[in-house]
């Protein structure tokens, strides 16, 4: 191979890393767009939760967790979806978490440099 095809497939392998890496900046974008949707409707849902316990206080002075259950159901479904997202960044990102302390650590660490425990995928 030539000095010349060498540069040539150098430039488009570095081509072809730099079109995966904006791939990969425009999902992660999206997957950060997604969850702070769902976090807008989690505020919403606190407000309107804060609303209805308000006015069945002052009328009824009583609330039960039933009347609730499908507001904290959505609440839940939409925090479980924040999550799977956030997951899906990291893979994208290729960065792994320590559930323990909270850090963030390369993809190929297999113990947190913080508190030593084996860090999961
Ligand atoms: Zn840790």
């Amino acid at each position: 191979m030539s000095f010349f095809d060498k540069l040539s497939n150098s430039v488009s392998d570095t081509a072809k890393s730099l079109g995966k890496k904006s791939t990969d900046l425009m999902e992660v974008s999206k997957l950060k767009a997604s969850i702070r949707k769902r976090e807008e409707d989690i505020i919403n849902l606190f407000e309107e939760m804060g609303q209805y316990v308000y006015g069945r206080l002052k009328r009824l002075n009583y609330i039960s967790r039933e009347e609730l259950e499908g507001m904290l159901t959505k609440i839940e479904r939409l925090e479980e979806e924040i999550k799977n997202l956030e997951k899906l960044i990291l893979d994208i990102k290729r960065i792994k978490y320590c559930e323990h302390c909270e850090i963030e650590v390369e993809d190929d660490v297999r113990y947190c440099p913080l508190c030593g425990r084996s860090i999961n995928k």
